[in-house]
């Protein structure tokens, strides 16, 4: 069957930092081979352990961040805490032209800006059960350091905020147990299957 314009649109994943993004984009991206690509940013954060430049992220400086602001680089960016992240043009090209489903982990500023372009993506927001199991969660993580868990909890109260907003999103999932949101989840990525 053709796919239909809902299926073939981008995907928006947002949601406060240590609400499960990672973990169910790495179960969709296992389970779908080859059908969904993520829309890899730049940002001048530090690599956490394990990440590799061109995968999780294009870590760059904050003199080439600004450079390539300024070129017109960017579909989007944001500042997250002290650091710069951003959704270069290229990326979401390149993602589209090896024919796969661009899906972007983005946070609330980018989400808005991305709102005001011609992407015309769907939006799905992950949440927390509560702000507490966050906290339990970025600190089980171990990637963190204090002040930057501070920040993200901060940061989340506002995406938190944004997303009850109506029309903030198409589909809000809160991942209490990993399995439910998992299953909302795919069904949100992949409507027509089954
Ligand atoms: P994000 O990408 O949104 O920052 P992660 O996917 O890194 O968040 O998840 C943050 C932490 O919470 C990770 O250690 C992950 O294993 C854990 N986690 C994710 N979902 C659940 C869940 N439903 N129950 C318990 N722990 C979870
Ligand atoms: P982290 O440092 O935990 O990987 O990401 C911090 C936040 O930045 C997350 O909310 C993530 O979704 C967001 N983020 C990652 N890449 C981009 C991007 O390109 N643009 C925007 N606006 N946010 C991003």
């Amino acid at each position: 069957m053709a796919p239909t314009a809902a299926t073939s649109q981008p995907i928006v994943v947002s949601g406060p930092s240590g609400s499960g993004k990672s973990t169910l984009l790495k179960r969709l991206f296992d389970a779908y081979p080859g059908k969904f690509g993520l829309s890899v940013s730049h940002t001048t954060r530090a690599p956490r352990q394990g990440e590799q430049d061109g995968r999780e992220y294009n870590f760059t400086t904050k003199e080439k961040f600004l450079k390539l602001v300024h070129e017109g680089g960017f579909i989007e960016h944001a500042q997250f805490g002290s650091n710069l992240y951003g959704t270069s043009v290229q990326t979401v090209k390149d993602v589209a032209e090896e024919g796969r489903i661009c899906v972007l982990d983005i946070e609330m500023e980018g989400v808005k800006s991305v709102k005001k372009t011609d992407l015309n993506p769907r939006f799905v927001f992950l949440q927390p059960p509560s702000v507490e199991i966050l906290e339990q969660r970025l600190r089980g993580r171990g990637t963190d350091k204090e002040e930057a868990i501070q920040e993200r909890l901060k940061q989340a109260k506002h995406e938190i905020e944004y997303a009850k907003q109506p029309g903030a999103h198409d589909k809000i999932i809160v991942n209490d147990d990993l399995e439910t949101a998992w299953r909302e989840f795919r069904e949100f990525c992949v409507p027509n299957e089954g």
